[in-house]
């Protein structure tokens, strides 16, 4: 059937259908969701854009895990805060000859990534597109007051850490715009990240992490939020940077690939700053974790962002991150 058939009312009453009416005061039904938060606590919200042929290819895509995408990456910023995300709201903007079973499918992802999260789909809107999917997700949570960590609160001498392993999501992509399929080990990454709340907690329940960010458009870009935010410089190592074992065996062979643990883009891991008192227990985190947790470099009182080791590993770094309006790209 096409979404044409079941109408916009109709989508949106299946939408209803699914939700589960007790996570909300109000949830899907009505002009506004309601929702309570934990006394004492700030409401954090933030809201991504994705759009078809810009952010991902039908082709490329299965239905159910860009509904897992579009929640997983809005999540990433309420866990680059340290809060805990509650409420997912999506605007869909959709072709009225779209197979309402894909858009079951989107939507089952939408669904069952926010619940793996513990948070629920609690409303959105739905409108005709021309053609291009469109998918507007907006995630709401809350954070103690007292544990909100912003990008801004580094401090000279801090250690840089960064969770899991950078650009695996980059290099799939490129395996997938040569029109081949990537190892299966990287293509999840790419197509199904997970947004490390669990960890953004805990550093920001144990005063762990001092200022923090998600890594969306790689770690030079986004430890440049950081850098300036806080106003301080910083340094990285090169040969400090966590790789798996495919991405390793994919830089032996092509070294400057491992510009895309600098500069790719979508590894939403977290990149954090901590004192260096707190290293041991950091290690210790990331046993009780099983999520590998990097130090990658230091905090400097001077401006600037230092990358050692790029001749040693046989990597140039040419242009600047990625910018969406940018005309050289
Ligand atoms: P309004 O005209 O007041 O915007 P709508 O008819 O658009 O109301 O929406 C009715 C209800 O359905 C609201 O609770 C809204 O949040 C929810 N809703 C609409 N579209 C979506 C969607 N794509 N995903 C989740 N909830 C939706
Ligand atoms: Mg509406």
């Amino acid at each position: 059937m096409k979404l044409a058939e079941l109408g916009e009312f109709g989508l949106i009453e299946r939408i209803r259908q699914a939700g589960d009416p007790s996570a909300a005061v109000i949830g899907i039904g009505d002009d506004c969701a309601a929702l309570a938060i934990p006394a004492g606590e700030l409401l954090l919200t933030s809201t991504d854009l994705l759009i078809e042929e810009i952010h991902f290819r039908s082709a490329w895509t299965d239905y159910y895990d860009l509904g897992c995408k579009a929640v997983a990456v809005n999540v990433s910023d309420v866990a680059a805060m340290g809060g805990t995300p509650q409420a997912i709201y999506l605007g869909l903007g959709a072709s009225p000859e779209v197979p309402v079973e894909q858009l079951e499918k989107l939507l089952a992802g939408v669904r069952d990534e926010a619940r793996r999260y513990g948070a629920e789909l609690l409303g959105g809107d739905t409108c005709r597109s021309p053609e291009t999917l469109m998918l507007g997700v907006t995630v709401q949570g809350h954070v103690p007051a007292a544990q909100l960590v912003r990008r801004s609160g580094a401090q000279a001498g801090d250690q840089i850490w960064v969770s899991g392993e950078l650009g695996d999501s980059a290099l799939a992509l490129r395996y997938l715009q040569r029109g081949e399929e990537p190892p299966s080990a990287i293509a999840c990454r790419h197509h199904r990240p997970h947004a490390r709340v669990r960890l953004g907690r805990i550093l920001a329940e144990r005063g762990l992490a001092k200022a923090m960010i998600d890594v969306s458009d790689g770690v030079i870009a986004d430890l440049g939020h950081v850098l300036r935010a806080s106003d301080l410089g910083g340094v990285v190592e090169v040969e400090k940077l966590p790789q798996s074992k495919e991405f390793c065996r994919h830089v032996q062979q092509q070294p400057q690939a491992l510009e895309l643990a600098l500069r790719g883009g979508e590894d939403y891991e977290l990149l954090f700053c901590c004192a260096g008192e707190h290293e041991a227990e950091l290690l210790a985190l990331a046993v009780e974790l099983d999520l590998r947790l990097t130090p990658i470099g230091q905090i400097k009182s001077a401006p600037g962002l230092e990358i050692v080791g790029l001749e040693a590993a046989g990597v140039t770094l040419a242009a600047q991150g990625f910018d969406h309006f940018s005309t050289s790209r």
